[in-house]
């Protein structure tokens, strides 16, 4: 098994196709994967809903564009709404093809991104090795339970982006956290000091933009807000809530464009409302040597080292967070860099889901048939 050539399918997230946006941090972290499982060597196969796109091309990758309904997200439903799948939905369709595929190839592990409950109870049934790695936290009772039983009966099978993250569910083995990956080559370093303050993210409530605008007001400075408007009520009423001109909304940007612009910054916000599962928006600040001051809650806690690539404050704090911006100069942008390659590259995630697969597939781990 060491060195042996994995034949992967990856699966997608049905709530919106790659390069789309809806798909939040799933859709840049499915595509620094696949670069990362190729560079080791590795055979994959994507799946994922009709218009997603794959920025290179390789003799090592496949990819099948599904059609259908996107899925709703779980991020906007309540705790206790059954599951739902909507008409002509685009999730049943793309595992109808990733059974098909997995038998057909005879490939070793289907890796599935979508925090949805269909994947997961296949699991039970299915006799092909289907991983998951957990994009969230226990937003909702139905997808805990799943998750939780799947945790019971293929430990191995599950992985996390974080520790805290997982700390949401109720596991029987020490949780298997791979964090997360990104392509260094695409973000450029940047030693400006003199920078705007940013903050970026899908535009929702959980996501707390509402705090750093106050921040901002309270400095009397601009606030850059790059990001997806999810929910664009919400993005008024933050906007009214503060003098004009506080905001400076960039749109959603290509990665390309979006690091560039953010490596300008002289700090980059962070104000999660939520348990977040990782935070890809701070690692790719960081990969540009932008500082980042966050709320110590979920990922970001595990992300930001105090002092080194930024400074965690207690959440809500904003008074905290004015203070931590005043002195943000003392961080060094290359440490901030210099961390992302060394523990969120896509090389070291790779390697990461790798050894993960690799444990999975050495054990039989179904503990009760
Ligand atoms: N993003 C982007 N362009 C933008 C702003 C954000 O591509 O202009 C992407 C960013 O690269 C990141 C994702 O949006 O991958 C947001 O993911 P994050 O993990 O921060 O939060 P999520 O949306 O998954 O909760």
């Amino acid at each position: 098994m060491i060195n042996k050539q994995l034949k992967l399918i990856l699966v997608s997230t049905p709530i919106g196709y790659i390069g789309s946006g809806r798909g939040g941090g799933v859709e840049l972290t499915i595509i620094s994967l696949i670069k990362g499982l190729i560079l080791l060597g590795h055979k994959i196969t994507l799946v994922a809903p009709k218009g997603s796109k794959v920025p290179f091309e390789s003799e090592n990758l496949e990819i099948k564009l599904i059609d259908g309904i996107d899925q709703p997200s779980w991020q906007h439903q309540k705790k206790t709404d059954p599951v739902l799948i909507p008409s002509n939905s685009v999730l049943p369709r793309l595992w109808e093809v990733v059974i098909d595929l997995a038998i057909s190839k005879e490939s070793d592990a289907v890796i599935n991104f979508a925090y949805d409950w269909l994947p997961l109870w296949l699991t039970k049934i299915q006799k092909i090795k289907i991983f998951h790695l957990i994009s969230m936290g226990a937003e909702s009772f139905v997808m805990k339970e799943i998750i939780s039983q799947i945790a019971q009966l293929f430990p191995l099978q599950l992985a996390f982006h974080t520790k805290r993250q997982s700390e949401d569910y109720c596991l029987n083995i020490d949780p298997i956290i791979v964090g997360n990956g990104f392509d260094m080559e695409n973000y450029l370093f940047n030693d400006n000091q003199n920078g705007p303050l940013g903050w970026a993210g899908r535009i929702a409530p959980e996501k707390g933009l509402e705090d750093a605008v106050k921040v901002a007001n309270n400095l009397d400075e601009k606030l850059l807000v790059w990001g997806l408007i999810e929910d664009k009520e919400y993005a008024s009423k933050v906007e009214n809530n503060v003098k004009k001109d506080i905001i400076e909304w960039k749109g959603f940007l290509p990665t390309n464009k979006f690091q560039e612009q953010l490596g300008e910054c002289r700090a980059f916000i962070n104000t999660p409302k939520w348990n977040e599962a990782y935070g890809n928006v701070i690692v790719e600040a960081m990969a540009c040597g932008v500082p980042v001051i966050g709320y110590d809650l979920g990922g970001p806690g595990e992300l930001i080292q105090d002092g080194l690539n930024g400074f965690l404050v207690e959440p809500n704090d904003i008074k905290a967070m004015i203070k931590a911006i005043k002195s943000v100069s003392i961080i060094k942008r290359r440490n901030c860099r210099d961390w992302v390659e060394q523990n969120a590259s896509n090389k070291v995630f790779a390697q990461r889901v790798e050894n993960w697969i690799k444990k999975g597939l050495n054990k039989n781990f179904r503990t009760d048939l």
